[in-house]
């Protein structure tokens, strides 16, 4: 977690000097939004994938929560930039949070916000052999968050404690990932990634009912629909796992990784399959600047 300058409210400060106080009201009640966002080493240089769409989901995510800031996308953009371009990182994974500030108060009315942006080297998410082997996954005995218990589109610290139980489980019973029920018992996401599969040669997705709206997922929309496999986004029900011929999961630290088996049943051969392997390179290409038509995504860093 090594940088040499971290972004909070407004100044790029030293890192260590970054630090909020024992008694931040966000820290004991989880009241936070946040991003996560990779800047991947281009031949043009840096550049941070979606950029402008991770900075207008903060938004959208204090907007939910109804916690006020006076930082527009606009300014989470170059808040990112200079982060990137002030630790001189090539790669890196950056990390904005607003989060509430001031008493001890359970009312977000009013609520004075602080908002950081911190920036790391972060390589594989899910380590290096998940890259090459896929992942063990299990469907976690926790269930997903109803949309009216906390709401699924906000990007919120403390919905992260459910997926912190999850993971943890997974951890404990020797599988890397859990998938997530959702309260009516459909798949609906993993504990910190979106999740597609595919079954009879339809690429399928949970509908965004009750998921983070993931970027990476959205992403994976258009390069399957570019790419001839239009995807579709429907209820997924927990046996269709197992019949799936491929499985894989996406987000922003994750990116694509394949699945090799789900409680204990092996996905198809239990190698990454011929479409997670299509939309896996065309991602990479992607993320990496090779390809022309999704130069759009990229916001490159001088
Ligand atoms: N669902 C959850 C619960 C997540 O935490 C994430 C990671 N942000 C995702 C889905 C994937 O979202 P994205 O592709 O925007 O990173």
């Amino acid at each position: 977690m090594q940088s040499e300058f971290t972004w909070m409210d407004g100044k790029l400060l030293p890192t260590a000097e970054a630090t909020v106080p024992f008694l931040t009201v966000g820290l004991h009640y989880g009241l936070g939004v946040f991003e996560g966002i990779r800047c991947y080493d281009t031949a043009r240089g840096p550049a941070v994938f979606r950029l402008p769409e991770h900075a207008r989901r903060l938004i959208d995510s204090a907007r939910i929560l109804g916690l006020e800031t006076a930082y527009t996308p606009e300014q989470i953009v170059q808040g990112c930039v200079d982060v990137v371009a002030s630790n001189k990182f090539r790669e890196c994974y950056l990390r904005p949070l607003i989060f509430a500030k001031g008493g001890m108060n359970l009312s977000l009315v009013g609520a004075p916000t602080g908002v950081g942006i911190a920036g790391w080297a972060w390589a594989a998410y899910l380590g290096e052999e998940a890259k090459k082997a896929g992942i063990r996954v299990n469907v976690s005995s926790y269930t997903r968050h109803h949309p009216n218990v906390v709401m699924t589109k906000a990007k919120a610290s403390g919905n992260y404690v459910s997926s912190a139980l999850a993971k943890s489980e997974s951890v404990r019973i020797g599988c890397d990932e859990a998938i997530m029920l959702d309260p009516q018992g459909y798949v609906s996401e993993c504990t910190g990634q979106n999740l597609f599969i595919v079954r009879d040669g339809t690429l399928i997705t949970p509908s965004a009912a009750s998921i983070l709206e993931g970027i990476t997922r959205d992403s994976i929309l258009e390069l399957a629909t570019d790419l001839g496999h239009p995807p579709v986004e429907r209820t997924v029900s927990r046996d269709e796992l197992y019949l799936a011929e491929e499985v894989f999961v996406c987000g922003s630290a994750t990116e694509i990784i394949s699945v090799r088996e789900i409680d204990g049943r092996r996905v198809g051969d239990g190698k990454m399959g011929p479409v997670t392997t299509k939309l896996h390179r065309a991602f990479t290409d992607a993320v990496r600047g090779k390809t022309a038509a999704y130069e759009k995504w990229l916001t490159f860093v001088p």
